[in-house]
């Protein structure tokens, strides 16, 4: 059972685009074995949050995995609303250490093999998975 934050976090629409899922899903085919690591761009407001873009990290950390992503620099204009990253052990939930380095408002993780958004997933910042939908 969710409360407080999270239920009110859960409740609200989610929508992600096609090309998002599409770029996320063939960025972690490129860069696997290694996890790759994609800035989510987009709106939050009341009813909900829209990802409608991509940014490649300004110095993506191919295979040093995601807790050594350099957060401090990333440019503060983009309108981010999370970080996506892949997780070439085919294991579809964060870890312990993705949430302790969790930055924005959802995390998305895609799982090997990278074939459709059935490999793809969307979390909070307590690890809750949000139903998301494509447009
Ligand atoms: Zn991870």
């Amino acid at each position: 059972m969710l409360t407080g934050d999270a239920a009110r976090e859960s409740a609200k629409p989610l929508k992600i685009s096609q090309s998002v899922v599409d770029s996320i899903l063939s960025y972690a085919k490129m860069s696997h074995p290694k996890e790759g690591i994609l800035l989510l761009r987009g709106k939050a407001s009341m009813d909900g949050m829209l990802v409608d873009g991509v940014v490649i990290p300004p110095s993506a950390t191919h295979g040093h995995g995601f807790s050594s992503f350099p957060l401090g620099m990333l440019p503060s204009a983009l309108s981010l609303v999370g970080v996506a990253h892949s997780h070439p052990n085919g294991v579809l939930q964060p870890s312990t250490e993705d949430l302790n380095h969790f930055y924005g408002r959802i995390m998305i993780i895609t799982a090997y093999p990278y074939e459709s958004e059935n490999d793809l997933a969307a979390f909070n910042g307590r690890g809750h998975r949000i139903r998301y939908t494509i447009f």
